[in-house]
């Protein structure tokens, strides 16, 4: 009776559509750009927490990101990129982001009142040592590229599945 059951079930999962996909050559298509917060409406704009991305002409240096991010995990410093001149920032001061303690919950995003920090979609922030995840400010001002095929995830009553 086993044995029946058994090739009954694996038969079955053969017409049941996949979630599972080749990665890297494939990837999840996550809606939108990633998460944000709205400092004017005080509301956060849903969105996948990934990698951030900085925008350091908007970026005062005023290290509320920071401060929020000591209450979680430590893992912003602030540091001097005195070949960046922005002027809204005089002292060239910006934030570095440790991956190794960062738990991606978005504070300091929620934090920036100048809309100069944001989340992406990117979660591919894998590194061979600690200090290959410490991305300095110059490394989060540019926007993670999309490379690789984007399939689009579907959702039925009985299961998650791309095409
Ligand atoms: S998302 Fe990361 S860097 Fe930002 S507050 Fe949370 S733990 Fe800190
Ligand atoms: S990213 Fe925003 S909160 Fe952080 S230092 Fe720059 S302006 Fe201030």
């Amino acid at each position: 009776m086993g044995i029946f059951s058994a090739v009954y079930s694996g038969i079955r999962q053969l017409f049941i559509r996949r979630m599972t996909m080749n990665y890297p050559e494939q990837k999840l298509d996550m809606e939108g750009d990633g998460y944000k917060f709205d400092p004017k409406g005080n509301v956060g704009i849903p969105g996948y927490k990934g990698r951030h991305l900085l925008i350091m002409d908007k970026c005062t240096g005023c290290q509320l990101c920071a401060i929020a991010c000591d209450g979680i995990a430590i893992a912003i410093d602030m540091i001097t990129e005195a070949d960046t001149k922005v002027v809204v920032n005089k002292k060239s001061l910006f934030p570095q982001i440790d991956y190794s303690r960062c738990v991606f919950c978005g504070l300091c995003v929620d934090a920036c009142p100048f809309d100069a920090l944001v989340m992406t979609n990117n979660y591919e922030l894998a590194g061979y040592d600690r200090k290959s995840l410490i991305f300095k400010p110059k490394q989060l001002a540019v926007r993670p590229r999309d490379e690789g095929e984007f399939v689009k995830f579907k959702v039925n009553e009985r299961e998650a599945y791309h095409e």
